[in-house]
């Protein structure tokens, strides 16, 4: 059968798949990234990865990968496949496409067509082709972790902008002034609504150095006073960032998927809420919750691969 390399690569761990067209799994495994080893050792643990993967499908179907997807962190150049800058993973100005079509070629053959991704995009394509976004041409993606991050989905493809950095809804300031952000702004919404920010606020809160948004959640539903001032503190913050997203792009739907999304409706209740509350005129978007998880980026690496090879059709 016909397939794809999908690949993942995350802070710790790598998430992989065999793709078939239809976008469904056809195998999968992980690995860790090992950046404790260092940057050198991560590509490498990359490469043999892949080739590991090439060699599964050869196995498993008889035949080579027909391409493969690889979905990064930090600043990427797509266009010349050039991983620029990961301050997780410590590389500048990788050729990571080039590294892995000729890792990939069959012996004396031509490199692997290899197409190059955002992580946060790639997730956002797949959550909009086999997720929360199918059938829906216009949508905003927003993943709440650590910070946070977005993509912008128009007709099936993610709109990265001019220069990579399109949907970087995470650094819009909703709170001028406000706490200092690791872009160099003040107010921006990650500080304020990331999985990290609500943390730290109901640490601050509770008094307890341990507790996290998980527990923040949980002491919402229990009711607890202090917890719902905090958590309430990040749904207006993103609230006021997804009417803005909304009077500038107008999508039918909002995917909000990371570490805080797991909150379901102790999250989804009163940010819907919030959201209608601060329309006048836009809209209302549909706001849901991701589908793919941790998967998404690297069923959205594999969905990349396949374009790369329906473009060299038509081209
Ligand atoms: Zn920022």
């Amino acid at each position: 059968m016909k397939h794809v390399i999908a690949l993942d690569v995350g802070g710790t761990g790598m998430k992989a798949a065999l793709l078939a067209q239809d976008g469904s799994v056809l195998f999968e495994a992980r690995r860790p990234t090992g950046r404790e080893h260092g940057t050198d050792a991560v590509v490498a643990a990359i490469l043999d990865f892949a080739a590991d993967l090439a060699d599964e499908g050869r196995t498993r179907f008889g035949l080579a990968p027909a391409a493969a997807g690889v979905a990064v962190p930090g600043t990427i150049d797509e266009r010349n496949g050039i991983a620029v800058f990961s301050a997780n993973l410590g590389w500048r100005d990788l050729p990571l496409r080039k590294l892995l079509g000729e890792r990939l070629a069959a012996p004396g053959g031509p490199a692997m067509p290899v197409a190059l991704g955002h992580d946060v995009r790639s997730g956002g394509l797949a959550e909009g082709r086999l997720g929360a976004g199918r059938g829906v041409d216009r949508f905003l993606f927003i993943a709440l972790g650590t910070g946070i991050a977005g993509a912008i989905g128009i007709d099936g493809r993610i709109e990265a902008g001019a220069h990579g950095y399109g949907g970087e809804i995470g650094h819009v300031v909703v709170r001028p002034g406000g706490p200092q952000c690791g872009c160099g702004a003040r107010g921006c919404l990650e500080t304020l609504a990331s999985a990290s920010a609500v943390s730290r606020a109901w640490a601050e809160a509770s008094g307890d150095p341990d507790a996290d948004a998980a527990s923040c959640a949980a002491a919402v539903d229990a009711g607890d006073d202090r917890a719902r001032a905090v958590w309430q503190n990040a749904v207006d913050a993103l609230a006021d960032g997804i009417v803005l997203a909304q009077s500038l792009l107008d999508p039918s739907t909002v995917i909000v998927g990371g570490g805080l999304a797991e909150a379901g409706d102790t999250l989804f209740t009163p940010l819907r809420a919030a959201v209608t509350e601060r329309l006048t005129f836009q809209m209302p978007p549909k706001v849901v919750p991701a589908m793919l998880k941790d998967t998404a980026a690297s069923l959205g690496a594999g969905l990349l691969a396949w374009d790369l090879l329906s473009m060299e059709v038509t081209a």
